[in-house]
């Protein structure tokens, strides 16, 4: 059985502990004798019931790892977004000691574990705070709706995600538009909430698409 902290799925063996990270692109099936492989297949693993799980990625950019212990995989990593005993006044403590711009604390896996690009583009949107403004300097009322919005919207993307089990997790960047989210990943397109245009503008490396009249 896999667990999961934030975005690394782990899974204790015989000799070991594995660790996979899904990147982008990549996602897992199981597989009976008879099933074809998927095509963009990186890993098979045998199970004893003679079923197989796949790893599939067009991009390369998912991550296997094994390791000795399962800390090597979480030590440094925050608390999981979803962790029922991760509070709001966690989360405020956390956020607001970080002087940098809220949609790079969101990323820093370190600070809270699970939000990706998309998501934290998505919650931003949500609760009508500007990616780049500096965490430190958002009240604590609106870091409390932050948090409530993380979870609601990891909560119903985790729910799409099992109410489509035919599409095996399907990845994001192929299928960047779905019931997971409401904001287009594009310049110019509307605002959902508002109709403005949406800009984009880079971010800690990152692309970050934002609604200039609700976001602030
Ligand atoms: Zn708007």
């Amino acid at each position: 059985a896999f667990g999961r902290q934030g975005k690394q799925l782990i899974a204790k063996l015989d000799t070991g502990v594995l660790g996979l990270h899904m990147g982008m692109t990549g996602r897992l099936g199981v597989m009976a004798p008879e099933d074809e492989s998927f095509r963009y297949r990186r890993l098979a693993l045998y199970l004893d019931d003679e079923r197989r799980l796949e790893l599939d990625d067009v991009r390369r950019w998912a991550m296997v790892r094994l390791e000795n212990d399962v800390e090597t995989f979480t030590g440094r990593m925050g608390p999981d977004a979803l962790d029922p005993d991760f509070t709001s006044a966690q989360f405020i403590e956390r956020v607001s000691a970080k002087r940098s711009p809220i949609k790079s604390v969101l990323l820093d896996q370190k600070v809270l574990a699970g939000v990706g690009n998309i998501y934290a583009d998505e919650v931003l949107l949500i609760v009508g705070v500007s990616p780049s403004r500096r965490a430190d300097k958002i009240s604590a009322g609106r870091l409390e709706s932050l948090h409530n919005t993380i979870v609601g919207v990891l909560e119903n993307a985790l729910a799409f995600i099992e109410s489509h089990p035919d599409d095996q997790g399907r990845p994001y960047v192929i299928d960047a538009q779905d019931d997971r989210m409401q904001i287009p990943r594009k310049t110019g397109a509307p605002c959902p909430q508002c109709e403005t245009a949406l800009k984009s503008k880079k971010i800690g490396g990152r692309t970050a698409y934002y609604c200039p009249s609700c976001q602030h």
